[in-house]
């Protein structure tokens, strides 16, 4: 397989440290609210990646975090504590918060059919494994302590910006134009391994250390959570954009040091989706989740349908139009599949130039509109409906958009309009808490013979 990789900023042959396995690392949410629909498109992205590796045959082991402590890197930090900010907003604890939204981020992930990775960790599981790595940074000259925090020491690194095309000149403008200092540094782009004291006194959670009473600064927890469980030696580490910087460069800079060797080989990221002001936010704006996507009758799959149609390394921009044409075109490919009758013989010789197009899209830089074609290739080639349903169903395997799955998709389109509406009546009734009016909206449809039904997928619907 190829895959674009951002250390070396070239597309590579993938070649894992040990012959048919692949230990993989994605960073996790921060679980201080719900996932917004960009997050999401990063865990598709990633989701699929894994999937393509296991089709390809590898034996992958995947690890992500949960960011349930310390989303801070340094006091000069422009943001908030994001956990302390979300308990403060709801009036709850933080580790109430964490719990929460972290049920709420696995509910996303089966509704868009993303795999649950093999180990996932909580930040605050690991923190004897950080203090083992801050120790050792600490004793070989890699780590200081100052003002009561301790830094690791970016000056002792050559190559401490290889990840990024940041130039350390641009950082320290950057930082000068927006940001405060943190006068314990030692060099501007020196960040917190382990705090002790900060302007975010009122931290809920803090351990014991070598260093005094304190918590963990946010980088290291990745570092600490890979190494843990997928050893010295990593193969692919995966995030959105937005962490080569500093986030990933970071962990490079600490993994390293600590390991005496290099880590990871290939590092890819997901581009960002984007709304139609620019950045996507959980702040200002509609604040999209998949949740509201269905509030407005939107089934998830039609979004993970529409990521799939896009590269993962382009900005794709997020509108009701765009998901609204992924949901006409899904419902379509659906129609076709669903006309498909399960007889005859497969024809294995016959169908494998379509297998070897799909697994070549998927090769190239994980090509999924690509290997979406060739699904489409499929569909209009003269196999025989059994080769089909075959093939389809080994496509789906990676591209996990339920194609083979009964539903009611084959209604004509006034119907189906009809019903939609009155789900979305429905569920901004249930939002508002009329209950009365949700079942009365519930019976109405039911004396259409039409039986309304809430499943982690969604509202669905049957006709009897
Ligand atoms: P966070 O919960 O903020 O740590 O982010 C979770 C994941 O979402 C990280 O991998 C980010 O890189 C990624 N991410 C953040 N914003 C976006 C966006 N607008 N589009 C795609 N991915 C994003
Ligand atoms: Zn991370």
């Amino acid at each position: 397989m190829k895959i674009y990789n951002t250390l070396t900023k070239q597309i590579e042959e993938f070649i894992p440290n040990e012959e048919g396995k692949v230990s993989m690392y994605t960073c996790g949410p921060t679980v201080y609210h719900f996932a917004h629909i960009g997050n999401l498109r990063t865990y598709i992205f990633e989701d699929v990646l894994e999937r393509t590796l296991n089709y390809l045959g590898y034996e992958v082991t995947r690890v992500m975090n949960i960011t349930d402590v310390g989303h801070l890197s340094s006091d000069s930090d422009t943001g908030e504590d994001k956990m302390l900010k979300g308990a403060k907003r709801e009036k709850k604890t933080v580790l109430e918060i964490a719990d929460f939204y972290t049920e709420a981020f696995k509910k996303d992930c089966v509704k868009l059919n993303i795999n649950w990775p093999n180990i996932v960790s909580k930040a605050t599981d690991n923190i004897d494994y950080y203090i083992k790595i801050i120790s050792k940074l600490l004793s070989n000259g890699k780590a200081y302590i100052a003002g009561g925090n301790v830094y690791f020491d970016t000056s002792t690194l050559e190559d401490y910006y290889k990840l990024t095309n940041h130039k350390e000149d641009e950082l320290v403008v950057g930082v000068r134009d927006g940001v405060e200092h943190d006068n314990n540094k030692r060099n501007q782009a020196d960040f917190v391994l382990w705090f002790t004291k900060s302007k975010f006194d009122d931290q809920e959670l803090k351990w014991d250390s070598p260093w005094g009473y304190g918590y963990p600064g946010w980088h290291i927890e990745c570092s600490g959570i890979s190494m843990r469980y997928l050893g010295e030696y990593l193969d692919i580490h995966c995030g959105g954009v937005d962490n080569i910087f500093p986030h990933h460069t970071n962990e490079i800079a600490q993994s390293e040091s600590f390991l005496g060797h290099k880590w990871c080989n290939y590092w890819v990221h997901g581009e960002h989706l984007n709304d139609q002001s620019g950045k996507m936010s959980k702040s200002n704006g509609e604040f999209l989740t998949i949740s509201l996507l269905e509030s407005k009758g939107y089934n998830p799959i039609w979004y993970r349908f529409m990521c799939l149609g896009s590269h993962y390394r382009k900005v794709l921009v997020f509108s009701y139009d765009a998901l609204e044409n992924a949901k006409q075109a899904y419902i379509k490919l659906k129609n076709k599949i669903s006309n498909l009758k399960d007889n005859g013989e497969v024809d294995l010789e016959k169908l494998e130039v379509y297998s070897i197009e799909f697994k070549e899209a998927l090769e190239s830089d994980l090509n999924t509109s690509g290997a979406i074609t060739t699904l489409h290739n499929v569909l209009k080639s003269d196999l025989n409906d059994a080769s089909k349903i075959y093939l389809i169903n080994e496509f789906d395997k990676v591209l996990g958009l339920n194609l083979l799955e009964n539903d009611n998709n084959k209604l004509d389109s006034g119907l189906e309009q009809y019903i939609n509406d009155k789900i979305i009546e429905r569920n901004l009734a249930k939002q508002n808490r009329d209950y009365l009016l949700a079942d009365a909206i519930r019976d109405e449809l039911k004396e259409k013979g039409i039986i309304i039904k809430d499943t982690r997928e969604g509202t669905t619907f049957e006709i009897i």
